[in-house]
């Protein structure tokens, strides 16, 4: 293994540019030369956030004594054997790194090679090398980073301060050891240690996920599906979150190419379009993939700090992304993030006894029993839901009937009461499920209608009664602009003139409708993407936006039927388990949650 000056037909085809912007830039191509050299634990130090101290340690093969006088030149390296920009198999290949920190710091580089006796360090200031002497170090090498960018003051000033600094070298070595499971990490400031990651010492195939659970906390682990998929030579492996488990920002998706950790917009988009149907645009999933595929089939070659790759058949990756990813979340199907669960059952405390409201008599709650109304009249008749595969009869159930004991198997169980006419309870033979009924019934009426839009049209109900809607000139045209699509989607609509449409029909799996809330949410949908024309490639946006005006909102009464109808649904609803805003909706309360709570356990 030893140092050498790439040809120069070579470094003219290597992405050139500025490798080091910031401490964290340069703690990753440190971390990354540690793992090249195949270190199994690697510590870092970074005080002031990197800007006085830099210090990377590997237990790595290490460097001789005329390595280290090499290492700091430009486009020297020990890697790239046979020239070979397409095989790519180490992180570091453009051998720019050291130099390009040399140049902007003060940096010592110690290193005693695996069989040598001795140690040698070597200094560099302002780009020029001191004399190489001995030291005392075991097997591996220590680079010291002082005073980054005392050089170049400008550089200086865009640095942010200490705790983002030091948070951005976190996020770095998280992902560096993402994928590299096997191998120790610490990240100290200099007075604490930020972050411990030591490797698993169990059997290796669990290292990865152990490993995952350490970066992303046990929430992720008890709600993330495993991902596993392979095509035309390209594997994907890792876990996907469940679509409740979501966040502001993508700041938590950690793609990886090769083992190489990537800020890539074709992964990232295809992780969007996965989560499309489950998520708003602008809540993000957790996700950790990892794609392998041959060297040959991806260029890491194209950006400075190897953050971006190009694939040579895109197309196939982000088909498999989003595939992998689907298939996880359907095959999840109405599983919903149990850290919800939990935040719920947090929310409960236990009672102490002193109640503030006075006890009831027992001659109070007899008269109570009595005066009860008959079960039929306890809940409005509602209107039949014309949702396909949800049928309902047209008139309530009695529900004073003892529970059929089928219903007792169902995931979600049967139905008993409805509270505050917004949640419907279920007894499962397991607990409790507490189901948000509008964000369940949405869910339920957009996977109708979209399955109906996939297949043709969807199928309207005319209105008994035009309504006609005032929108003002503009937002009127660009609605009737769209009156074709919209018809294919159920809506029917004409125009009124001065401004107004009149709508004739609804789509039918909406049920009765807020036809005023929907016209005018769908126009101003209009505006936000600009264009009539999209309204196709906006499908599924344009039916969430109709299902979230449906029959079934919250402050609606349901009858048992229509309830169980909802539970039923929601069971062979494909991702049923959160809302088209990425919100739960149902919350699962188990038996022994429940006797947690009464301390009975
Ligand atoms: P590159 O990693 O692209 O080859 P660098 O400038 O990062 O370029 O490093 C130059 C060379 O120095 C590497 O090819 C490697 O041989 C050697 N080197 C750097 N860091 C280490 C380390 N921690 N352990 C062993 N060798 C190292
Ligand atoms: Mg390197």
């Amino acid at each position: 293994m030893t140092i050498r000056l790439l040809p120069t037909n070579l470094i003219n085809r290597i992405a050139a540019g500025e490798v080091i912007e910031r401490p964290a830039s340069a703690v990753r191509e440190l971390v990354e030369n540690s793992l090249d050299a195949k270190a199994t634990r690697i510590d870092v130090v970074l005080a002031d956030g990197g800007q006085s101290l830099i210090a990377v340690s590997d237990d790595g093969h290490g460097m001789g004594p005329e390595d280290l006088v090499l290492a700091l030149e430009r486009h020297t390296t020990s890697k790239l054997p046979e020239d070979d920009l397409v095989r790519i198999r180490h992180l570091g290949f453009r051998g720019e790194a050291l130099a390009s920190i040399a140049s902007v710091a003060r940096v010592t580089l110690t290193s005693r090679r695996k069989g040598d006796e001795d140690a040698w360090t070597i200094r560099v200031e302002g780009g020029v090398k001191g004399a190489l002497m001995p030291a005392a170090q075991g097997v591996g090498t220590r680079v010291e980073v002082r005073d980054l960018f005392y050089a170049t003051p400008a550089r200086l000033k865009f640095l942010k301060t200490t705790r983002v600094e030091l948070a951005q070298a976190v996020d770095v070595l998280e992902r560096l050891a993402m994928a590299h499971p096997l191998v120790s990490f610490s990240l100290s400031d200099g007075q604490r240690t930020v972050l411990s990651l030591p490797a698993f010492k169990g059997a290796p195939e669990e290292a990865l996920l152990h490993r995952l659970g350490a970066v992303l906390g046990r929430d992720f682990q008890a709600n993330a599906i495993v991902l596993k998929a392979e095509r035309e030579g390209i594997r994907l492996t890792g876990w996907a979150g469940l679509p409740t488990l979501n966040a502001r920002t993508a700041a938590r998706q950690y793609l990886f190419v090769n083992d190489r950790s990537v800020r890539d917009k074709l992964m990232s988009g295809a992780v969007r379009g996965a989560y499309s149907e489950v998520l708003p645009h602008d809540r993000h999933a957790l996700v950790a993939a990892f794609l392998t595929l041959p060297p040959e089939e991806v260029d890491v070659n194209v950006h400075p700090a190897k953050a971006e790759v190009r694939f040579r058949d895109s197309g196939v990756v982000r088909g498999l992304i989003i595939s992998a990813i689907r298939h996880a979340l359907a095959e999840a199907g109405h599983r919903t993030a149990s850290t919800l669960t939990a935040t719920a059952l947090g929310a409960f405390s236990p009672g102490r006894g002193a109640f503030e409201t006075p006890r009831p008599s027992a001659r109070a709650i007899s008269q109570a029993w009595e005066a009860q109304a008959p079960p039929d009249s306890a809940y409005e008749l509602a209107e039949t839901t014309r949702l396909p595969g949800l049928a309902l009869p047209p008139a309530v159930a009695p529900e004073a009937e003892p529970l059929p004991p089928e219903a007792r198997n169902y995931p979600l169980g049967a139905a008993r009461a409805q509270i505050h006419d917004t949640y419907v309870i279920a007894e499962t033979p397991e607990g409790l499920v507490i189901v948000d009924q509008h964000a369940a019934h949405e869910r339920l009426v957009l996977a109708a209608m979209t399955e109906a839009a996939n297949q043709g049209s969807v199928p309207s109900q005319a209105l008994l009664l035009p309504e006609v809607v005032d929108l003002g000139a503009a937002e009127a045209a660009r609605l009737l602009g769209a009156a074709e699509v919209l018809a294919e989607l159920g809506l029917v609509l004409e125009s009124f003139g001065g401004g107004a449409v009149m709508v004739r029909a609804t789509p039918a799996p909406l049920g009765t409708c807020d036809v005023q809330g929907l016209v005018r949410d769908l126009a101003e949908d209009l505006v936000a993407w600009g264009e009539a024309l999209v309204l196709k490639e906006k499908l599924f946006s344009v039916c969430a936006t109709m299902a979230c005006h449906g029959s079934v909102r919250a402050g609606r009464k349901l009858s048992l039927v229509e309830m169980n109808a909802l539970l039923r649904g929601m069971e062979t609803t494909p991702l049923s388990g959160q809302c088209n805003h990425g919100r739960p909706t149902y919350v699962l309360l188990k038996r022994g949650d429940i006797e947690k709570l009464f301390g009975r356990t």
